[in-house]
């Protein structure tokens, strides 16, 4: 018989955990299949642990998985994909702001043969003007730098078996999941939701957990920002010939002060050639940095059904 998996991060939920546990359950449970949900504590300070250690106990379908601290999300959906056993595996978070409902249809269109269901964000839902702005500046520079364009998707998300196990053998430890199920390629089917409100508590990420989650994501996938260095050189290159030319010619004229015209083209000549020296250096750096993500250079279609 199949089996379903359902992974849940957890940090200080003890508020909703039992409850939203139960949902989520009754929303994946079918007789067509077996189901196990696995609650990841990342780490939680409050009684979220103790709660999915009673659900778990009254429940054969719930297990718990317990961090000794908080390790964040990233690694909370690691481990509970790790944990999983099913032949599909659901990532959804605790907080029911990614619709249970939806996970029947996600069931459905992965036995109709796509190994990846991810539900988009119709809409982002209500937040702040700054929050709706830092996310949409960082989907377009993640999509301008990496050239994966994951505007919209969650981490609510059906992964077969296959794409679990790609993701899983990644030897990167930084993941950002979003992005790598997408770079890996597998045909996926997009199921559109709207953002509900959380219904206890507020967002388990600060402004600043945010701008390091985002600044991380992006130099994962790109090494611009590190080659960006060699056009500054080049520019200053330019420039630096400009000056250049300006105090030879004033040299010329004899309206240069004295000595003046020599630190001037010492100058330009160090910095210029330090700029482009720095930017080669941060060219070898980025080879040397996408060598020890160790990034598969291909990955191959799991199933004769996953064709384009
Ligand atoms: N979460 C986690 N570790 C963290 C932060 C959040 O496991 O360090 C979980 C959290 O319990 C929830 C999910 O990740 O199940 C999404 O978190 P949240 O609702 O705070 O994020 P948002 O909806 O604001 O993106
Ligand atoms: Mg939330």
């Amino acid at each position: 018989m199949t089996m379903i998996s359902v992974v849940v991060p957890l940090y200080n939920e003890e508020a909703i955990v039992t409850r939203n546990l139960q949902i989520i359950a009754r929303e994946a449970e079918s007789e067509n299949h077996t189901l196990e949900v696995i609650a990841v504590n990342d780490g939680s300070t409050d009684g979220t642990w103790a709660q999915i250690c009673s659900a778990a106990a009254s429940d054969s379908r719930i297990r718990g998985v317990n961090f000794t601290r908080n390790f964040g999300k990233e690694a909370a959906i690691l481990a509970g994909l790790m944990e999983a056993r099913g032949d599909a595996v659901i990532v959804i978070d605790a907080d029911l702001q990614h619709p249970p409902a939806l996970i029947p249809e996600m069931i459905g269109l992965w036995k109709s043969g796509f190994p990846v269901v991810e539900a988009v964000k119709a809409s982002r839902g209500r937040e702040g003007l700054a929050s709706g702005l830092f996310a949409r500046a960082f989907y377009t520079l993640f999509h301008r730098l990496s050239e994966l364009d994951i505007a919209g998707h969650s981490d609510f998300k059906l992964l077969d078996r296959a794409v679990v196990q790609t993701y899983i053998n990644l030897p990167e430890r930084n993941r950002f999941f979003r992005g790598l199920i997408h770079w890996a390629g597998f045909r996926s089917a997009h199921i559109p939701f709207e953002v509900a409100e959380r219904d206890v508590g507020g967002s388990k990420w600060n402004k600043l957990k945010l701008l390091k989650y985002a600044v991380n994501n992006i130099t994962m996938f790109s090494s611009f920002p590190l080659k960006s260095i060699t056009w500054l050189g080049a520019l200053m290159f330019i420039l630096g010939g400009i000056v250049g030319a300006m105090s030879l010619i004033q040299k010329a004229e004899g309206s240069a002060l004295d000595g003046f015209t020599t630190v001037n083209l010492l100058i330009i000549m160090t910095s210029s050639i330090l700029m482009v020296s720095l930017g080669i250096i941060g060219h070898y750096l980025s080879r040397i940095y996408d060598e020890i993500k160790g990034r598969p250079p291909f990955v191959r279609v799991s199933h004769e059904k996953d064709v384009r």
